[in-house]
């Protein structure tokens, strides 16, 4: 039976996480963490009888507890608590942002094993995580689609094999659209997404193409591979997920509809494989496969992301921060679609890049582009 934690319970992945276990005997719910989503969590709670619960806010926290009758943690270190009280085995990182780096590292240097759908883990502390895994002992599950299928095709594979990895993107709404026409987006458009229903950060990340930035500095993580032979391609069909390229150039692909329950469900049930009732790929009707490179002077994010990731240090936490600061601005909007990019590139310029020592670097250096972000904002609203 593994006892599974879910932080950012409420949200897209959460739920279908929440889905997947509820389908599954060997697994157990046994705490659960949101931002401030009362309804949400309360619901999921006595759905799953989780005993150890959490809300970031504290006003939502006191309200869940005297709906439920029982204490909900909250503040600061509410997600750390959670875990230190939950006796899990296994959790499963799905909140949004920055904001989930401490509970990753945390859940590592215990030992516990990470489902990780937070991807801003590992772009703002990426080296942090590997340590604290290696310390700990525990395993780092991807969650994320590509990367699940990734470290499928890789299997046992002798990394002297391996070529490259390739990533797929499905290119997002504004596929095709000039620079001209992105300075138009609505929110609305921009929240539209082709193949993937997801929470609003990573769906605005995947029209500026961001996402896939940050995928490329998830994957070198993960994977170990220099910049150089991480690939990105444009597939507007989502089919396939990730590719492999070996030395002797065969391909090893992982396809199958756009459906997360496939990766939540691999990353909890690993190394078992648990059935999901996912739509099957059905050969009774053609349908084709496209394939485009990235389009990096239209969407100048996914190319500041490989930059960044280059630069190392905490230049990724920088990107990721600026990012989730205009990204949000956008999402009230206070600016525009073409200036996330700019201000991403501004705080990039502008914050200087120190070594990732520790954890208080990534906080400082995340701390400065948020600042920074804010106040070009606040300039150009003025
Ligand atoms: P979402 O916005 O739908 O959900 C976010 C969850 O995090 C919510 O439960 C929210 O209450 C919680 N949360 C927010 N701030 C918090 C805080 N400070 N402390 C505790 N909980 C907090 O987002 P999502 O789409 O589910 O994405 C979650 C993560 O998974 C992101 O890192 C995203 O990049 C990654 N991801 C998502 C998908 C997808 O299909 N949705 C796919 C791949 C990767
Ligand atoms: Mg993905």
């Amino acid at each position: 039976m593994k006892r599974i934690a879910i932080l950012g319970a409420t949200g897209s992945i959460g739920t279908q996480a929440l889905d997947v276990i509820a389908a599954h005997d060997d697994l157990q719910v046994v705490a659960l963490a949101a931002g401030s989503d009362v309804e949400g969590l309360v619901a999921a709670a006595r759905a799953t009888g989780a005993e150890v619960l959490a809300l970031a806010d504290p006003a939502a926290a006191e309200r869940a507890a005297v709906e439920l009758g029982r204490p909900v943690l909250s503040g600061p270190r509410a997600l750390v608590e959670l875990i230190d009280a939950a006796g899990a085995t296994v959790v499963l990182n799905a909140v949004v942002g920055a904001a989930g780096l401490e509970a990753s590292l945390d859940t590592l240097e215990r030992g516990l094993d990470l489902a990780l759908a937070n991807k801003e883990s590992l772009v703002a502390g990426g080296e942090l995580v590997l340590a604290a895994a290696r310390r700990g002992g525990g395993a780092i599950l991807p969650v994320d689609s590509e990367h699940s299928a990734l470290q499928q095709c890789l299997g046992e594979l002798p990394r002297e094999q391996l070529s490259s990895l390739v990533i797929t993107a499905s290119g997002g709404p504004f596929r095709g659209r000039t620079r001209a026409e992105l300075a138009e987006i609505t929110v609305a458009q921009a929240l539209a997404h082709p193949t993937w229903a997801m929470g609003a950060k990573i769906t605005v990340d995947s029209a500026t193409l961001m996402n896939k930035g940050l995928e490329v500095i998830e994957a070198h993580m993960l994977f170990g591979l220099p910049y150089d032979q991480i690939e990105v391609v444009v597939h507007p069909q989502s089919i396939v997920h990730g590719m492999a390229r070996l030395r002797d150039g065969a391909l090893i692909a992982h396809l199958g509809h756009p459906d997360m329950r496939v990766p939540i469900s691999f990353a909890l049930t690993y190394p078992e494989r648990a059935a999901v009732p996912a739509r099957p790929l059905e050969w009774r009707e053609a349908f084709s496969l496209d394939f485009e490179p990235p389009d990096l002077e239209t969407f100048g994010c996914l190319r500041l992301a490989i930059a960044a990731g280059e630069a190392g240090g905490t230049a990724p936490a920088v990107l990721n921060a600026a990012n989730e600061v205009a990204v949000a601005a956008f999402l009230t909007g206070e600016i525009g679609f073409l200036e996330i990019e700019a201000l991403v590139d501004d705080a990039l310029q502008h914050v200087p890049v120190q070594p990732l020592d520790d954890l208080a670097a990534v906080l400082a250096a995340d701390g400065a582009a948020r600042t920074r972000v804010a106040a070009r904002i606040a300039e150009v609203g003025a």
